[in-house]
């Protein structure tokens, strides 16, 4: 759902006109269509680019096609755009300092300004990505699009072996679908080897098939490849199909081997084998959102001396470190009186509040006291949870997606919830429809709940000034 929140913003109105907006983004994830070479185009002239990363593979490759959409559009063409919609604020983490959650953790993106929602320390958004020295621009750099934002804040960095197999499956899928799809055959040398490995992955348990591409990629990379060659027809012949995968595999490892050392003989022609060099070479470090650091060398007291060091800094998904974006609204000059949490978390449905008190205590900001009692039901968690605020703490409205009111029972609430789980990239228009429908219930069921927080909120907010 987050995924599709920035692809509303195409249309300056768009609140206004909520019914239609939300047709057009079910019709665009039905019929939109991103295809390899669009990735690949993309991924070409990213790489040009020196921040980078294995996020920009990321965000062509699984949120542009999940989303259907390359959103090239930049978030400071908002900044004009005045209050009709909702103010957008995207969010980050700085992948250095999530292990040790600070002041220098939480990044934020509007219209206006990007930076550290605790430090204070911002820049205007046009100019996040230029290269800044002691507080002045170096070398000005056009800002980032919409689609690598949405590479940064959507980039799932969970168990990084399993994203990094995810990618190589990816990389191979590409392939197979161009190679599947080409008009005019590539014969370029890279396409000559991988197509027999692509072949290979389709006919492994037919002999009759699989032994020639044997012998044809033994001889392709047999001494090509460092240490012994995984496998020789007898071996292929002789093993099972459980066998025949593992050493699939192994082929496949050798074939990105062979892949990233023709970087030094002037790489690959063709845009999708160049590509595949590309994303191998930065899988191998693994390096993820990368950005210059616009407080290089700024000497300003306040800002820790190793974040003033380095040169690049590393924004991620702050999902991993709390999966809702409490920091930026809580940044004490929002003066924000009340907070709704809409929460769309896989898992515990009270995780983020938990972690929401955590963080406040930690950065000493006014929260309202959360009783743990009232947030036991983890397995069926009810619709609407309130938490007032009292003094300058804003009052928090937590409103579980998958609950008891909106679902049949407990059951119903693990099915949807497995349904709807965050490593699903596609969903069909019926099921998106379900998942709007679902959360529209919950505002629907609590409208009177809410707008009586609202009036106390405004109310509190009246005593107050
Ligand atoms: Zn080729």
């Amino acid at each position: 759902m987050c995924r599709c929140m920035s692809s509303l913003y195409r249309d300056p109105d768009w609140a206004e006109k909520v019914p239609a907006a939300v047709e057009k983004v079910i019709d665009r994830l039905t019929n939109g269509c991103v295809t390899w070479e669009d990735v690949a185009c993309r991924l070409r002239s990213a790489e040009e680019e020196e921040d980078f990363s294995l996020t920009d593979v990321w965000a062509a490759g699984v949120v542009a096609r999940s989303v259907r959409e390359m959103d090239t559009r930049h978030l400071s063409e908002e900044a004009t755009r005045g209050p009709k919609n909702p103010y957008p604020i995207y969010s980050a983490v700085n992948k250095d300092y999530d292990k040790h959650p600070g002041k220098g953790t939480w990044f934020e993106f509007t219209p206006h300004e990007a930076g550290y929602s605790d430090l204070g320390a911002f820049v205007p958004t046009a100019l996040l990505r230029s290269r800044f020295w002691g507080g002045h621009v170096e070398k000005e750099v056009g800002e980032m699009d919409m689609l690598r934002l949405q590479g940064v804040c959507g980039s799932l960095l969970g168990d990084p072996e399993l994203i990094g197999e995810e990618l190589r499956k990816m990389i191979w899928y590409w392939i197979e679908q161009h190679l599947s799809s080409e008009v005019v055959q590539c014969n370029c040398s890279a396409c000559e080897v991988i197509r027999p490995v692509v072949d290979l992955k389709g006919c492994i348990w037919d002999d009759e098939l699989s032994l020639p591409l044997i012998r044809v990629l033994e001889e392709k990379l047999g001494d090509k490849v460092d240490g012994v060659w995984p496998v020789g027809p007898e071996t292929w012949k002789n093993a099972g199909l459980k066998d025949r995968e593992v050493l699939l595999d192994r082929i496949c490892s050798a074939a990105e081997t062979w892949l990233v050392d023709q970087q030094d003989n002037g790489g690959p022609k063709c845009n999708i084998m160049w590509v595949m060099l590309k994303i191998l070479k930065k899988l191998g470090h693994w390096e993820w959102g990368t950005v210059s650091n616009f407080l290089h060398k700024l000497q300003n007291s306040e800002i820790p001396v190793d974040m003033q060091d380095k040169e690049k800094m590393h924004l991620i998904d702050a999902g991993l470190f709390m999966n809702s974006p409490y920091p930026p609204v809580l940044r004490q000059e929002r003066e924000v009186d009340l907070i709704l949490s809409l929460d769309f978390s896989e898992g515990n449905p009270f995780e983020t509040l938990t972690k929401a008190v955590k963080y406040s205590e930690a950065m000493k900001k006014p929260f309202p006291v959360v009783d743990e009692s009232k947030i036991k039901d983890v397995y069926s968690p009810s619709d609407f949870y309130v938490f007032e605020g009292t003094g300058s703490a804003p009052t928090v409205i937590h409103m579980p997606l998958f609950n008891i009111h909106n679902c049949k029972d407990k059951k119903d609430i693990s099915r949807e919830r497995a349904e709807y789980s965050t490593f699903r990239w596609e969903y069909t228009a019926g099921e998106t429809k379900h998942l709007l429908e679902k959360a529209a219930a919950n505002i629907r069921n609590n409208k009177a709940n809410i707008l009586s927080e609202i009036e106390k909120a405004v109310r509190r907010r009246q005593q107050r000034n």
